[in-house]
């Protein structure tokens, strides 16, 4: 690990600066914020992030969860993902957020891990995390080591010809189906960015992985009011039963009005280069019987469009097998 200057700041605003000091994008790097550090440290351990500034952003007061005026919930960006699991109201009225985060890493790491540095995880594209081998997302016009390479982990959706890095998260999967708002101060003052549009998709930037700026803070993540009636569901599906990365997910939110469906959100875990929401499978259950014929409609919709790598071919029956039965399981008493 190479040295580097450390600061700990004690209001946004000194963060922000801190932050935002670099006017290249190459002395942006050189800058992180650190929050739990188990994905910053990891990666520096590991060469792959190399800062020159490291601002610990512990301090600021962005840990506590609380009730909006508006009857939704302020998460702060530093508030632990054991804490937000935790959470009674959480609990209560997002389950899916709660049974995301528990469904990630250890508790050892969810009592570290923090809202903020959750939603800015990095790939485990083993390529990314290992310098010896070529990457674009890691460094821009070197190639894809991945694409002709171990890719079983990798994306089916959302890809593009320079990287189909899977964005690795659980708790961001049931974010998008709660359609959450990222709230940041930055240089220009606070910005409000609805989760569907925070991430980018790789095209032929896949360094750039979401629309934040340098000197950009997460402060906290609000969820809307709960949709009245409303269940919420997520399913992991991986490789072994605890301490391992989706292979598959599914989160979804519905609400039946009788048989019919009156209003469903759905998305997608460890198949896309983003959580990935799909309008498409939305609109297929929308107004439909709940049954098995809509449920795998749905789901085909949600996967038409992935284009599999040479190993990863399984994930596009996987992802369906999990949509249907995450839909199967939230709509059973
Ligand atoms: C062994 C292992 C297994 C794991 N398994 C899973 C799993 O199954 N599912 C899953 O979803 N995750 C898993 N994770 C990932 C884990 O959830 C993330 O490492 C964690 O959520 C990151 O949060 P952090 O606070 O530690 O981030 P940090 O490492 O502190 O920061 C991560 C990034 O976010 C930036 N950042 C942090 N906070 C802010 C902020 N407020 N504003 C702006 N930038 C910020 C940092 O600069 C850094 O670039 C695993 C991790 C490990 C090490
Ligand atoms: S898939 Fe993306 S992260 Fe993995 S090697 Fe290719 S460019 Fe790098």
């Amino acid at each position: 690990m190479d040295t580097f200057q450390f600061s700990r700041p004690t209001t946004v605003d000194q963060a922000v600066q801190l932050g935002s000091r670099s006017s290249t994008a190459q002395q942006a790097a050189e800058v992180r914020f650190v929050a739990g550090g188990t994905t910053l440290i990891d990666l520096m351990k590991l060469n792959v992030e190399r800062p020159k500034q490291i601002v610990d952003i512990n301090v600021l007061p962005l840990d506590k969860i609380e009730t909006a005026p508006d009857g939704g919930l302020i998460i702060g960006a530093l508030a632990r993902n054991s804490d937000v699991a935790h959470n009674s109201t959480v609990q209560r009225v997002y389950p899916v957020l709660s049974q995301a985060l528990l469904s990630g890493a250890s508790p050892q790491l969810r009592n570290m891990a923090t809202t903020g540095g959750n939603l800015l995880q990095r790939t485990r594209c083993v390529y990314f995390r290992d310098t010896a081998h070529a990457c674009n997302k890691r460094e821009p016009g070197t190639g894809c080591s991945a694409i002709d390479g171990h890719n079983r982990m990798l994306a089916v959706l959302g890809t593009s010809k320079d990287c189909i890095a899977t964005n690795p998260s659980d708790q961001n999967v049931a974010l998008i189906a709660l359609e959450a708002t990222i709230q940041v101060q930055g240089k220009k003052g606070n910005r409000s960015i609805p989760i569907h549009e925070f991430y980018l998709l790789p095209g032929s930037t896949p360094n750039r992985e979401t629309v934040l700026e340098p000197g950009d803070v997460i402060v906290s993540v609000t969820l809307p009011p709960p949709v009245a009636g409303a269940k919420s569901l997520y399913l992991k599906l991986r490789d072994r039963a605890a301490y391992e990365f989706a292979l598959a997910s599914a989160a979804v939110v519905l609400k039946l009005n009788g048989n019919k469906v009156e209003y469903a959100r759905i998305a997608l875990g460890g198949v896309g280069t983003r959580p990935w929401r799909s309008l498409e499978a939305e609109r297929a259950l929308k107004g439909n019987s709940i049954n098995a014929t809509t449920f795998r409609r749905a789901a085909e919709e949600a996967l038409k469009d992935a284009r599999p790598a040479s190993e990863n071919g399984f994930k596009v029956e996987l992802a369906k097998r999990c949509i249907v039965r995450a839909l199967t399981m939230s709509t059973v008493a």
